[in-house]
C-alpha cells in the first residue's frame, strides 16, 4: 500500500487515493458543519499586511469540505469570497489567448478524444512551416499575441524537433505590428531533456491536463499508446521543472471522473509542487468533455451541472488563489460570464479548434478537437468583456521581463499588481484598440482605459503609462511593458 506524502516524487504517493478517498468522507461528514465552515473562510480571507495583501490558501481537505458544501447561505459566501480574492490578485484585468493545432496525428487511444489512433474518419492534417506562418499572421491580425500550442503524441509526424522549429516559426513572424510573444505549449509529457529544449526555445507556461487523477479510470480512458502510463504522465510536470520550466499549466477533464475526487488531486498535486519546488501551478484549466468526432459527451456519465462546474471553479480560485485560472471556447458565453466573477483570468477567444482553421474563411468541422460553444469573434469577446466591466489584456510582460515561477508569485504577493500588470493591462489593450478593433470596441475601449488609468497608485507609473498609450495611438511604436 502507497503511503501519502505531498513530498515524494512518486505519483501514487503525492496523488495518493486512500487520502483522497479520507478526503472525500471528512468534506461529506462536514458539509453541513457550519463552524467549520465560517472558519476555513475566514482562514481564506484576503489579510492587509504591510507587504501587501496576503492569502492563506486552503488545504485539499478544506476545500473539499466547501466543495461539498450545499447549505445555500454558505455557498453563497464562498461565491462571494471567490470573486474578492479573484479581484484582490487579478484586479478586473483577463488575458486573452488563443490555441493554434499544429497536428492531429496521436499514437495515443484516449476514448473521449477525436484525434485517437481507432479513429478512420477525421481528416488528419500536420501544418507545414509555411502553413504555420500563415495560421500566425491570420491570428496575428485578428489581434492575438499569446498562443496555446496543442499537438498530438506521433514520435513519426509531430516529434519534439517539429514543435521546437514550429515555435521558432511563430515567434519569427512579424507581420505589420503584429507578434506573438508567447507561446505556451500543450504536447503529450515527455523527457527532462526535452522540457530543456522546449524551455530553451522561449516556452512561456508547459500545459499538460492530467484528465483524470484516479489511476484506474485514467488506465481504462487511456488504453493504448505511450498516454496509458498513469505514473509518466502525472510525474511530467516534476520533469518539467526538472528541465528548467518553472511555470506549469494543470487540469482536469471534468465528465470524466468524480468532479469531488479530481478536485482533492488537483489540490494535491499543486500542493506537491508547492512542496518539492517551491512554487505551485502558474495555472488551473477547467475543461469539460464536449462532443466531438466519433465521440459522444454523454457516454461519460461523470458530466456535472453549469452550477457545479461554477461551484468547483470558486473552491479553486479560493484554495490556490495565486494561480491563474483558465476557462477556453468549450464553454458558452453564459457559463464564462459568471466564471469570470468566480475567479477565472484567462479566456481564448475567437479560437478555432481544427488544424489549419485560422486561414479558413469558414469554421472548419472536419480536423476539429472539440464543439466550440462560444463562436463569436475576438472583437465581439473583447468589446463584450469591457461591457461586463473587465479590461481585456494581451500582457505578456511577466515572463519576457523573467518573471516566472516564484519570482511571478511575488509580484502576485508584494501588493505591486496595480503599479505592473495593470498598466501593461491597458497598453496591450490600446495596442489591440489602435491596429485591430471596429470602431465601436475601439470608443468603448478607449473610455475604459481613461477611467482605470487613474487606478495606477504610482503617478510615475500613471504618467508613463498614459504617455506610452499616446505614442502607441499616434505612432507604429509597440511593445511598452513594466
Ligand atoms: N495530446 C496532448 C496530451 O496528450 O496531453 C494534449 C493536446 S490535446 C489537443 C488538449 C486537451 O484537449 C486534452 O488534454 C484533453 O483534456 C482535451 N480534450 C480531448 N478531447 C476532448 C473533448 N472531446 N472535449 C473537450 N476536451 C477534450
Amino acid at each position: 500500500m502507497t503511503v501519502y506524502n505531498p513530498k515524494s516524487l512518486h505519483a501514487e504517493e503525492f496523488i495518493n487515493h486512500q487520502e483522497i478517498l479520507d478526503t472525500l468522507e471528512y468534506a461529506w461528514e462536514n458539509r453541513h458543519n457550519i463552524p467549520l465552515i465560517e472558519r476555513i473562510l475566514e482562514k481564506a480571507r484576503p489579510k492587509r499586511t504591510a507587504g501587501g495583501v496576503h492569502c492563506a490558501g486552503l488545504t485539499h481537505r478544506e476545500a473539499s469540505v466547501l466543495l461539498a458544501c450545499d447549505l445555500p447561505e454558505q455557498t453563497a459566501q464562498i461565491h462571494r469570497l471567490a470573486e474578492e480574492i479573484k479581484l484582490a490578485f487579478y484586479g478586473n484585468r483577463i488575458v486573452m489567448f488563443a490555441p493554434l493545432y499544429l497536428s492531429n496525428y496521436c499514437v495515443n487511444g484516449c476514448v473521449y478524444c477525436p484525434y485517437h489512433a481507432q479513429n478512420r474518419h477525421i481528416t488528419r492534417k500536420k501544418l507545414t512551416q509555411e502553413e504555420i506562418r500563415q495560421e500566425v499572421i491570420a491570428l496575428q491580425d485578428m489581434g492575438h499575441k499569446r498562443l496555446a500550442i496543442e499537438a498530438g503524441e506521433d514520435p513519426v509526424h509531430n516529434p519534439l524537433d517539429y514543435i521546437l522549429e514550429s515555435l521558432h516559426t511563430i515567434y519569427s513572424v512579424k507581420h505589420k505590428n503584429g507578434a506573438i510573444r508567447r507561446a505556451n505549449v500543450n504536447i503529450a509529457a515527455t523527457t527532462v531533456e526535452d522540457y530543456r529544449k522546449l524551455k530553451q526555445a522561449g516556452i512561456g507556461t508547459y500545459i499538460l491536463f492530467q484528465e483524470t487523477y484516479h489511476k484506474q479510470s485514467y488506465e481504462a480512458l487511456h488504453p493504448t499508446g505511450p498516454k496509458h502510463n498513469y505514473c509518466y504522465h502525472t510525474q511530467a510536470m516534476d520533469r518539467a521543472m526538472q528541465g528548467g520550466i518553472d511555470d506549469v499549466g494543470l487540469g482536469v477533464l471534468f465528465g470524466l471522473e468524480k468532479y469531488r475526487y479530481e478536485f482533492a488531486g488537483l489540490l494535491m498535486h499543486a500542493e506537491h509542487l508547492e512542496a518539492v519546488y517551491g512554487v505551485g501551478p502558474h495555472t488551473i484549466s477547467v475543461p469539460r468533455i464536449k462532443r466531438a468526432d466519433d465521440i459522444d459527451p454523454t457516454a461519460f456519465d461523470n458530466g456535472l451541472s453549469d452550477a457545479l462546474f461554477e461551484h468547483v471553479i470558486a473552491c479553486i480560485r479560493i484554495a490556490v488563489p495565486y494561480t491563474g485560472m483558465i476557462i477556453s471556447t468549450r464553454e458558452s458565453q453564459q457559463v464564462r460570464a459568471r466564471a469570470l466573477r468566480l475567479g477565472i483570468s484567462q479566456i481564448s477567444g475567437g479560437s478555432r479548434t481544427s488544424v489549419g482553421g485560422y486561414t479558413e474563411a469558414e469554421r472548419p468541422h472536419d480536423s476539429e478537437q472539440f464543439d466550440v460553444s462560444d463562436q463569436r469573434t475576438l472583437d465581439e469577446v473583447v468589446s463584450w468583456l469591457m461591457e461586463q466591466g473587465h479590461i481585456p489584456s494581451f500582457c505578456t510582460a511577466c515572463y519576457r521581463e523573467g518573471r516566472t515561477g516564484d519570482r511571478f508569485m511575488s509580484l502576485c504577493k508584494s501588493g505591486q499588481i496595480l503599479n505592473c500588470c495593470h498598466p501593461n493591462a491597458l497598453m496591450t489593450l490600446e495596442e489591440y484598440l489602435a491596429d485591430y478593433a471596429t470602431p465601436d470596441t475601439r470608443r468603448i475601449g478607449r473610455a475604459l482605459i481613461a477611467q482605470e488609468l487613474e487606478k495606477i497608485p504610482n503617478q510615475r507609473v500613471r504618467t508613463l503609462a498614459a504617455q506610452h498609450i499616446e505614442d502607441i495611438r499616434a505612432s507604429n511604436r509597440r511593445d511598452f511593458r513594466f
